[in-house]
Order: structure tokens, then sequence, then C-alpha cells
């Protein structure tokens, strides 16, 4: 793509972004914060290296999960990671995305122990949200864990990392990814290959429990003994849990993954539907729809900053990513932030169908 980025700089393949501080390292390199020129808006940029993906042998599903990235381009739901362009170089995949200015849930929860009934429950309600269409648009995360859960500014939930688990979830997952292990279901330590939604079923209700406890159900250092006790699905339920949490969190926590509840169980269960926000009750646009619901206010902000609107509307249209439609997107999430919050208003805007 570039002669640049093989000397080991990313100025072309990033030259509409100014580039900032490091926000943290993961599997395959680091996270950064940047600026998108044009529009101002801040994104972080997800950097995998591909020699790095080489070293861990996963050079070869890594094209799986940059499909799954690029599939996320389209995902558009709140409580879902905004993943605005995918940049390819020889050396490097670029993931632009939206910016959680709060970090990682694991954080949260650690800095204020087990959190108050109220506030577990509107996080678990997006996490569920944010699960479920991910579910409806055939991904299955597999690798749930508050490491994975953002906050944005206003500590509203964002998923991040579906391409990576994705990649994982076979013989590696063990290997490389032991911290994750106690939000893992059985099933999946078991080591059936298979894993379907109930595995995702699993770590949100070890994420509840450890919302509302401060801790996870399942804790041991020897690895052998924590894996008996998710296996076994022993664990205690402490006795300030209210009644209807005390209800939910046993079905959720079912060694049988055909017994276990579903997400639409958990929907329905009186402790989830507790002061659930519209928003969250109403099933959102697939995805197709949303492609088609255009913005117009904000279709008017990219064509001042000197694009073709016909061009920008047929982007849009087609899924096309360019520079035009990159500006949409970041425009439009703004707007949305800035008003009543993406939240509620998304899918009741004023939309232009095309
Ligand atoms: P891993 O590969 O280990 O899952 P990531 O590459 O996803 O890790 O993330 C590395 C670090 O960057 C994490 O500490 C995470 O908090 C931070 N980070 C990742 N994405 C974002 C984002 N969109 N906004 C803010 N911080 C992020």
């Amino acid at each position: 793509m570039d002669g640049n980025t093989r000397g080991g700089g990313h100025s072309e393949a990033l030259k509409n972004y100014n580039l900032g501080k490091t926000l943290g390292h993961g599997t395959f390199g680091k996270v950064m914060i940047a600026e998108h020129k044009l529009t101002g808006q801040k994104v972080a940029i997800k950097i995998l290296n591909r020699r790095q993906m080489e070293i861990m042998e996963m050079e070869e599903k890594a094209k799986r999960e940059i499909k799954i990235l690029r599939l996320f381009i389209d995902l558009i739901h709140p409580h879902i990671i905004r993943v605005y362009e995918v940049i390819e170089t020889p050396k490097d995949i670029f993931v632009v995305m939206e910016y959680c200015q709060n970090g990682e849930l694991l954080d949260y929860i650690v800095e204020k122990g087990r959190l108050q009934e109220d506030e577990a429950r509107r996080i678990f309600q997006q996490i569920i949200s944010g699960v479920e269409y991910c579910h409806r648009n055939m991904v299955v995360h597999r690798d749930l864990k508050p490491e994975n859960l953002l906050l944005d500014s206003k500590y509203n939930v964002k998923l991040v990392d579906f391409g990576l688990s994705n990649v994982m979830h076979d013989g590696h997952f063990l290997k490389t990814r032991c911290g994750s292990l106690n939000y893992a279901a059985p099933e999946l330590i078991s080591g059936n290959l298979y894993a379907g939604p109930e595995v995702d079923v699993w770590s949100c209700g070890v994420i509840l429990y450890a919302l509302l406890c401060g801790r996870v159900p399942f804790e041991d250092d020897n690895i052998p003994n924590l894996f008996k006790k998710i296996k076994g699905g022993f664990y205690i339920l402490p006795s300030y849990l209210s009644d209807l949490a005390m209800d939910l969190i046993p079905r959720i926590l079912i060694v049988d993954p055909m017994k276990r509840i579903t997400i639409r169980g958990i929907r329905d269960h009186p402790w989830f539907q507790n002061r659930l926000p519209r928003y969250l009750a109403v099933t959102p646009p697939n995805t197709p729809q949303q492609a088609k619901m255009i913005d117009e206010k904000t279709l008017q902000d990219v064509v001042n900053l000197g694009y073709d609107k016909d061009h920008v509307g047929g982007s849009l249209c087609n899924r096309l990513q360019n520079e035009a439609t990159v500006a949409y997107y970041l425009l439009l999430d703004n707007r949305f932030r800035a008003t009543s919050g993406y939240l509620g208003a998304d899918y009741q805007q004023p939309m232009m169908v095309l």
C-alpha cells in the first residue's frame, strides 16, 4: 500500500490521523490515541503487527480476524465498539475505532469494589444487549471478560476484541489466554472446540457476579483446581445479593450448556427487566436496514468538508469504505453522543431512507 510503513513509520497509511500517546499494549501490538484530522474526532488505533502474528503462528488466522473486524464496520450498536476503518499495509494492520476514555471495566470494578445493584444492572443490560446483537450477526465472542469491556466518556459499555477471540477459540485459547480462564465456560476449558452462544452466556454470568460481588465466582491460583471448580460449577452466592439476583446468577452459571439460560431468558428475567431503558427494550434495526438510513445533517456536514453529496450518499448506501464515509461515521457518532447520547435517540432520529 505504501513504502513508508516498511521503514517502521506509519505516516502514509495513517496520513488522515495525528497519532497521540499509547493507550496500552495488546497481544499483537499497541493501541494508540489519535485525532482524525478532517473532523477533529478522537479515535483509538489498534496496530496489529504482521510479524508478531507470524511469530505467534497466528498469521493464517489473522485473515479471519480481519474479516471479522471488517464485519464490525457494518455493525452499529451503542454497546459494540465502532470500527471506522481497517487499513492494511505489508507490515501492519491498523484498526481505527471509537476511543473509550474511561478504559477497562476491570479497572473500574477493581477501583470501586462491588457495585450497587442498580449500577451493576445498567452495565449488565448494556453488555447483554451488545452480546445479543453480535449473536444475531453470527459472531460469538468467546472471550468476554471485563478487560474486553471498555467504558466511554459516559461510562457506557463497549464490547471489544471480537476478532481476536474468534481467532483464538481453538487450542491457542488455553495456551495463550490463561488470564481469561476465570471467565471461560466449562465446555470451553474441557476442550470442546464447538463454542456457541452459550459460552458467551456463561461469561456474562461470571461478569454479572463480578459486578455484584467485586470478585469472580471461580478462583484458584492452581489451574487444575480452577478447572475443577468451573467444571463442577462450584461457587458461593453471597447473602447480600438481592433475591432476584440470587435467582438469576445460578440460571446462568449452569455447567450443562443445554440447560443454561439463553440471552432471551436473561432478557425476560425480572432482575434484568427492572429499569430497562427503552432503547434497550426495542430491537435495533438489522444491518441492511441501518445501511439505508442516512442522517441528513451529518451528510451535509461531510458535504461541507468538500465531498460530493451523491458520492457520499452512494458510498454509504453501498457500504463502501472511503475517506468520506469514515468522516461521516465519526461525525455521526459525535452527534449522537452530544445530543441525548447515541443511546435512546439512535433508533428514533429522523433519518432519510435512500
Ligand atoms: P488485547 O490484545 O490484549 O486484548 P488490546 O489490544 O485490545 O488488548 O488493548 C490493549 C490496551 O489498549 C488495553 O489496555 C485497552 O484498555 C486499551 N484499548 C484498546 N482499545 C481501546 C479503545 N478503543 N479506547 C481506549 N483504550 C483502548
